[in-house]
């Protein structure tokens, strides 16, 4: 079909323009973790030996744990050179957008983003997608992590011996993080198959587990620790274990964009939780992370009391309210799941 203005169209239409060079900005979500600078990175890496001209634009800063990837240290932190960035994604023909699924999750970039009139692409696996923002992409929330959809995409372009060990490393790394180290359902035969494939490439995955597992600070340990004792309170009717982290303990562990990450897992290695609940007192706003095993879908719950989404297992979410206003919300709203939570 033709150029569509209005409606997302399905990902194999796109392929055949790979094979004149473009201009193609790709970027994710804000605050990326693994799977989004693993995807843009595997996707940056695969254009680039097509012969495109590419940047990366994160729309904020990123855990330092992440900085060890092929070419991050090219990556443009949009909050540090909003002029440049525009400059970029105006002059661009292609805008990839990666593990995200509406154009808000790249906070201040938003604006910049909708106005650009380039053809955008989405990659996602993230539930409703404002599909129409984008001209071609795939959405599927039965991928493990955007990662394996950028493999797919590699695959199913045509230019599958493009797919060197570098973008395995890239890619690697955010099924890796997404899948929780291969233990959640999305860690598929196919997602299994795709890391035989990237060893036979050369892969070295044990160095990977440790750059994004092993190289915390000591603080980061001491804030850990500060979370588990004081910070964390079990509401056992409701099988729901929440953490409340006031500004006063970032300050105090001088906590780095990324020192928070994996705390929120904790709260679900309890024994019968069914859900846990993290939130973060930021500057800008108070901060959700939902988990949960068994039933209890999170995205749901996110997008209906905290302007959030993301999986029905793991969802994001934010307040304007005060620390203490948004704790007493939530533990006023769940008293509305007490059945869905036995
Ligand atoms: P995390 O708790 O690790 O920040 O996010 C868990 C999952 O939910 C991730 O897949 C993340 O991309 C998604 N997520 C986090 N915050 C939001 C949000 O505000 N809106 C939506 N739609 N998804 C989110
Ligand atoms: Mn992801």
């Amino acid at each position: 079909p033709e150029f569509c203005r209005h409606c997302m169209q399905s990902i194999e239409y796109f392929f055949p323009l790979l094979a004149k060079p473009h201009k193609a900005v790709i970027t994710m979500h804000q605050k990326p973790d693994g799977d989004a600078m693993g995807s843009t990175l595997g996707l940056y890496h695969f254009l680039k030996a097509l012969g495109h001209e590419v940047v990366i634009i994160s729309p904020t800063n990123w855990a330092s744990f992440l900085n060890w990837m092929p070419d991050c240290n090219k990556v443009i932190d949009y909050e540090a050179n909003k002029e440049k960035s525009a400059t970029i994604v105006n002059n661009a023909d292609w805008l990839f957008c990666l593990d995200f699924n509406v154009l808000h999750r790249t906070k201040n970039m938003e604006q910049l983003l909708t106005q650009a009139k380039c053809v955008k692409i989405l990659i996602d696996h993230h539930q409703q997608p404002q599909e129409e923002a984008f001209n071609y992409g795939v959405s599927d929330t039965a991928k493990s992590s955007t990662c394996e959809m950028v493999y797919d995409f590699i695959a199913a372009s045509g230019y599958a011996d493009k797919l060197d060990v570098t973008i395995a490393t890239c890619l690697y790394t955010g099924i890796m993080t997404d899948t929780g180290s291969f233990r959640f359902p999305g860690a598929s035969a196919h997602v299994h198959r795709i890391v035989a494939h990237f060893k036979d490439l050369g892969l070295q995955h044990s160095p990977i587990h440790q750059n994004i597992y092993d190289s915390s600070l000591e603080n980061r340990l001491r804030l850990l620790g500060n979370a588990l004792l004081n910070r964390m309170e079990i509401l056992y009717e409701y099988n729901t274990a929440i953490m409340v982290v006031p500004k006063s303990d970032l300050l105090k562990f001088d906590a780095k964009t990324g020192d928070t990450e994996g705390l929120v897992n904790y709260l679900l290695s309890i024994q019968g939780i069914k859900m846990g609940a993290l939130v973060i007192d930021r500057d800008e706003e108070r901060k959700w992370s939902f988990r949960s095993k068994d039933g209890f879908d999170v995205n749901a719950f996110a997008r209906e009391h905290f302007e959030g989404g993301g999986h029905k297992n793991a969802a994001g979410g934010r307040s304007s309210d005060s620390l203490d206003v948004t704790v007493r919300k939530f533990k006023q709203v769940i008293q509305q799941y007490e059945a869905q939570l036995q």
